[in-house]
């Protein structure tokens, strides 16, 4: 059997709000409930749904700013939250093992692949990381 979704409210505590949210004006005239968001994943187009309750974890216990919302589905979040692992190993390695692994082709282009696919996770371009790494590996091709 199909699964009907029921739309879903929780109430809001406004007062549990991070203290950056109540600067915002939304505080002061803030909504009486959170209500199941529908958004398309800005990577895979993949219908998603920010439920009432996520939001009410978010804005209330993780203390995520108000107008922080959602962009990506479950699994991109996922696969960026990995991403943002893999990007954090290169960037030590690099700052501890610099001088083995500067002329390593491997290591620098999957760094490079990280990098670039991070940006399409809605991740921050590191343009100058980018541009180092392009300048290595092509200096590597002989
Ligand atoms: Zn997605």
């Amino acid at each position: 059997m199909k699964k009907i979704a029921v739309p879903s409210t929780v109430p809001t505590n406004p007062e549990k709000w991070s203290s950056s949210s109540k600067q915002s004006y939304i505080y002061e005239s803030a909504p009486t409930e959170y209500k199941d968001r529908h958004y398309k994943c800005s990577r895979c187009k993949e219908e998603s749904v920010y439920t009432a309750e996520a939001q009410q974890e978010a804005y209330e216990i993780r203390k995520a700013y108000i107008w922080q919302t959602r962009k990506l589905c479950i699994n991109c979040y996922r696969a960026r939250v990995d991403l943002e692992k893999s990007l954090d190993e290169c960037r030590q390695l690099w700052q501890s093992e610099k001088n083995k692994i500067h002329a390593d082709s491997q290591f620098l282009i999957r760094w490079l692949g990280y990098l670039e696919a991070y940006v399409q996770y809605g991740g921050k371009s590191d343009k100058a990381n980018i541009k180092m790494l392009k300048t290595l590996i092509d200096d590597l091709k002989v």
